[in-house]
């Protein structure tokens, strides 16, 4: 797995279109085809900029999108998000997916094996390509938008409006009682046995804690109290970031499915834990998620229960 130096996004530089034309030709560049980054089975892949230049004969022109400046090497990096001219024929099979995608793959699919920065720049690149794919007119006039800055606004014509990318708040809740035993939900949208914590965005005119206590009363039926914030992640699927807390709840008998969004709700010690997982009882939420780091960092905060103790269940939803 290669190692980059932490990357500084450099925001002052987008507005130097000279500097970013000059950053580009020595650019180590994603390469995403439909929201799909260029990577190997563990680590990102990189291409210069004489490889998209040699690709534009099979990909359209496409955005590039500036992502930052190593901190240590002075390395730039772009994203380059574009599609095919003309794509191969889709015959419904799975090998059709396969070679379409050669050499790319999902968030989902390699997200969990990359290290922190290269998963810092997948996250970044991945939620621009989502949110320019999805936005591409001016929400005041109707008319196409350009990419602009780097790819970090996009810009009316007519009206000279700036649209910036949207990010979508969502609260994401350790619930754990005076035991220290902690509550996870099953979701029926995910795969068999699959436990993971309570989560919901938060609306308009709502505050984080708010958010937390409504979301884990209309998901699982208790209240949460001494509600305290433990850390955040983009989570570009397609643009939301999570906001990590834990609460406790004082009355843990009363937890119940609202049967809809969760049907099933358990209570877990770390015994219990460490049993159900060994036994396959329970799926675990996959590594790249802060559900999972949540879980971890509870479950190791005592001596003799390891990480290597949770393994499994790091399968995405079929
Ligand atoms: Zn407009």
């Amino acid at each position: 797995m290669s190692a980059l130096s932490p990357i500084n996004r450099e925001s002052e530089l987008r507005a130097d279109a000279t500097k970013l034309a000059e950053l580009w030709k020595t650019a180590q560049i994603i390469h995403l085809v439909d929201a799909r980054l260029s990577a190997g089975d563990d680590s990102l892949t990189f291409i210069d900029a004489a490889a998209v230049a040699a690709a534009q004969e099979v990909f359209e022109e496409g955005d590039r999108f500036f992502l930052g400046v190593g901190r240590d090497d002075n390395q730039a990096y772009f994203a380059w998000r574009t599609t095919w001219i003309n794509p191969p024929e889709d015959d419904g099979t799975e090998q059709f997916e396969q070679c379409k995608y050669e050499g790319f793959k999902s968030l989902r699919q390699v997200g969990g094996h990359l290290d922190t920065d290269e998963l810092a720049l997948a996250m970044h690149a991945v939620g621009l390509a989502n949110w320019h794919w999805t936005h591409t007119h001016c929400s005041k006039c109707g008319a196409k938008t350009v990419s602009d800055l780097g790819g970090s606004v996009r810009v009316c014509p007519e009206d000279a409006t700036q649209h910036h990318p949207r990010t979508d708040p969502a609260v994401i809740v350790l619930v754990k009682d005076k035991d220290d035993r902690i509550l996870l939900g099953h979701q029926p949208v995910w795969p068999d046995k699959r436990f993971s914590t309570f989560a919901g965005f938060v609306e308009t005119g709502e505050s984080f804690e708010e958010c937390v206590s409504r979301e884990v009363f209309e998901e699982a039926g208790v209240y949460a109290s001494e509600i305290k914030y433990l850390t955040s992640q983009p989570w570009p699927f397609p643009a939301s970031i999570m906001i990590a807390f834990e609460a406790i709840t004082h009355r843990p008998e009363e937890a119940r499915p609202d049967g809809t969004e969760i049907t099933e709700v358990r209570w877990f010690s770390r015994d219990e834990m460490k049993a159900a997982v060994a036994t396959q009882d329970i799926l675990l939420p996959p590594k790249i998620s802060v559900a999972r780091r949540m879980i971890e960092a509870w479950y190791t905060r005592v001596d003799g229960y390891t990480r290597d103790q949770l393994r499994g269940g790091e399968s995405w939803r079929p």
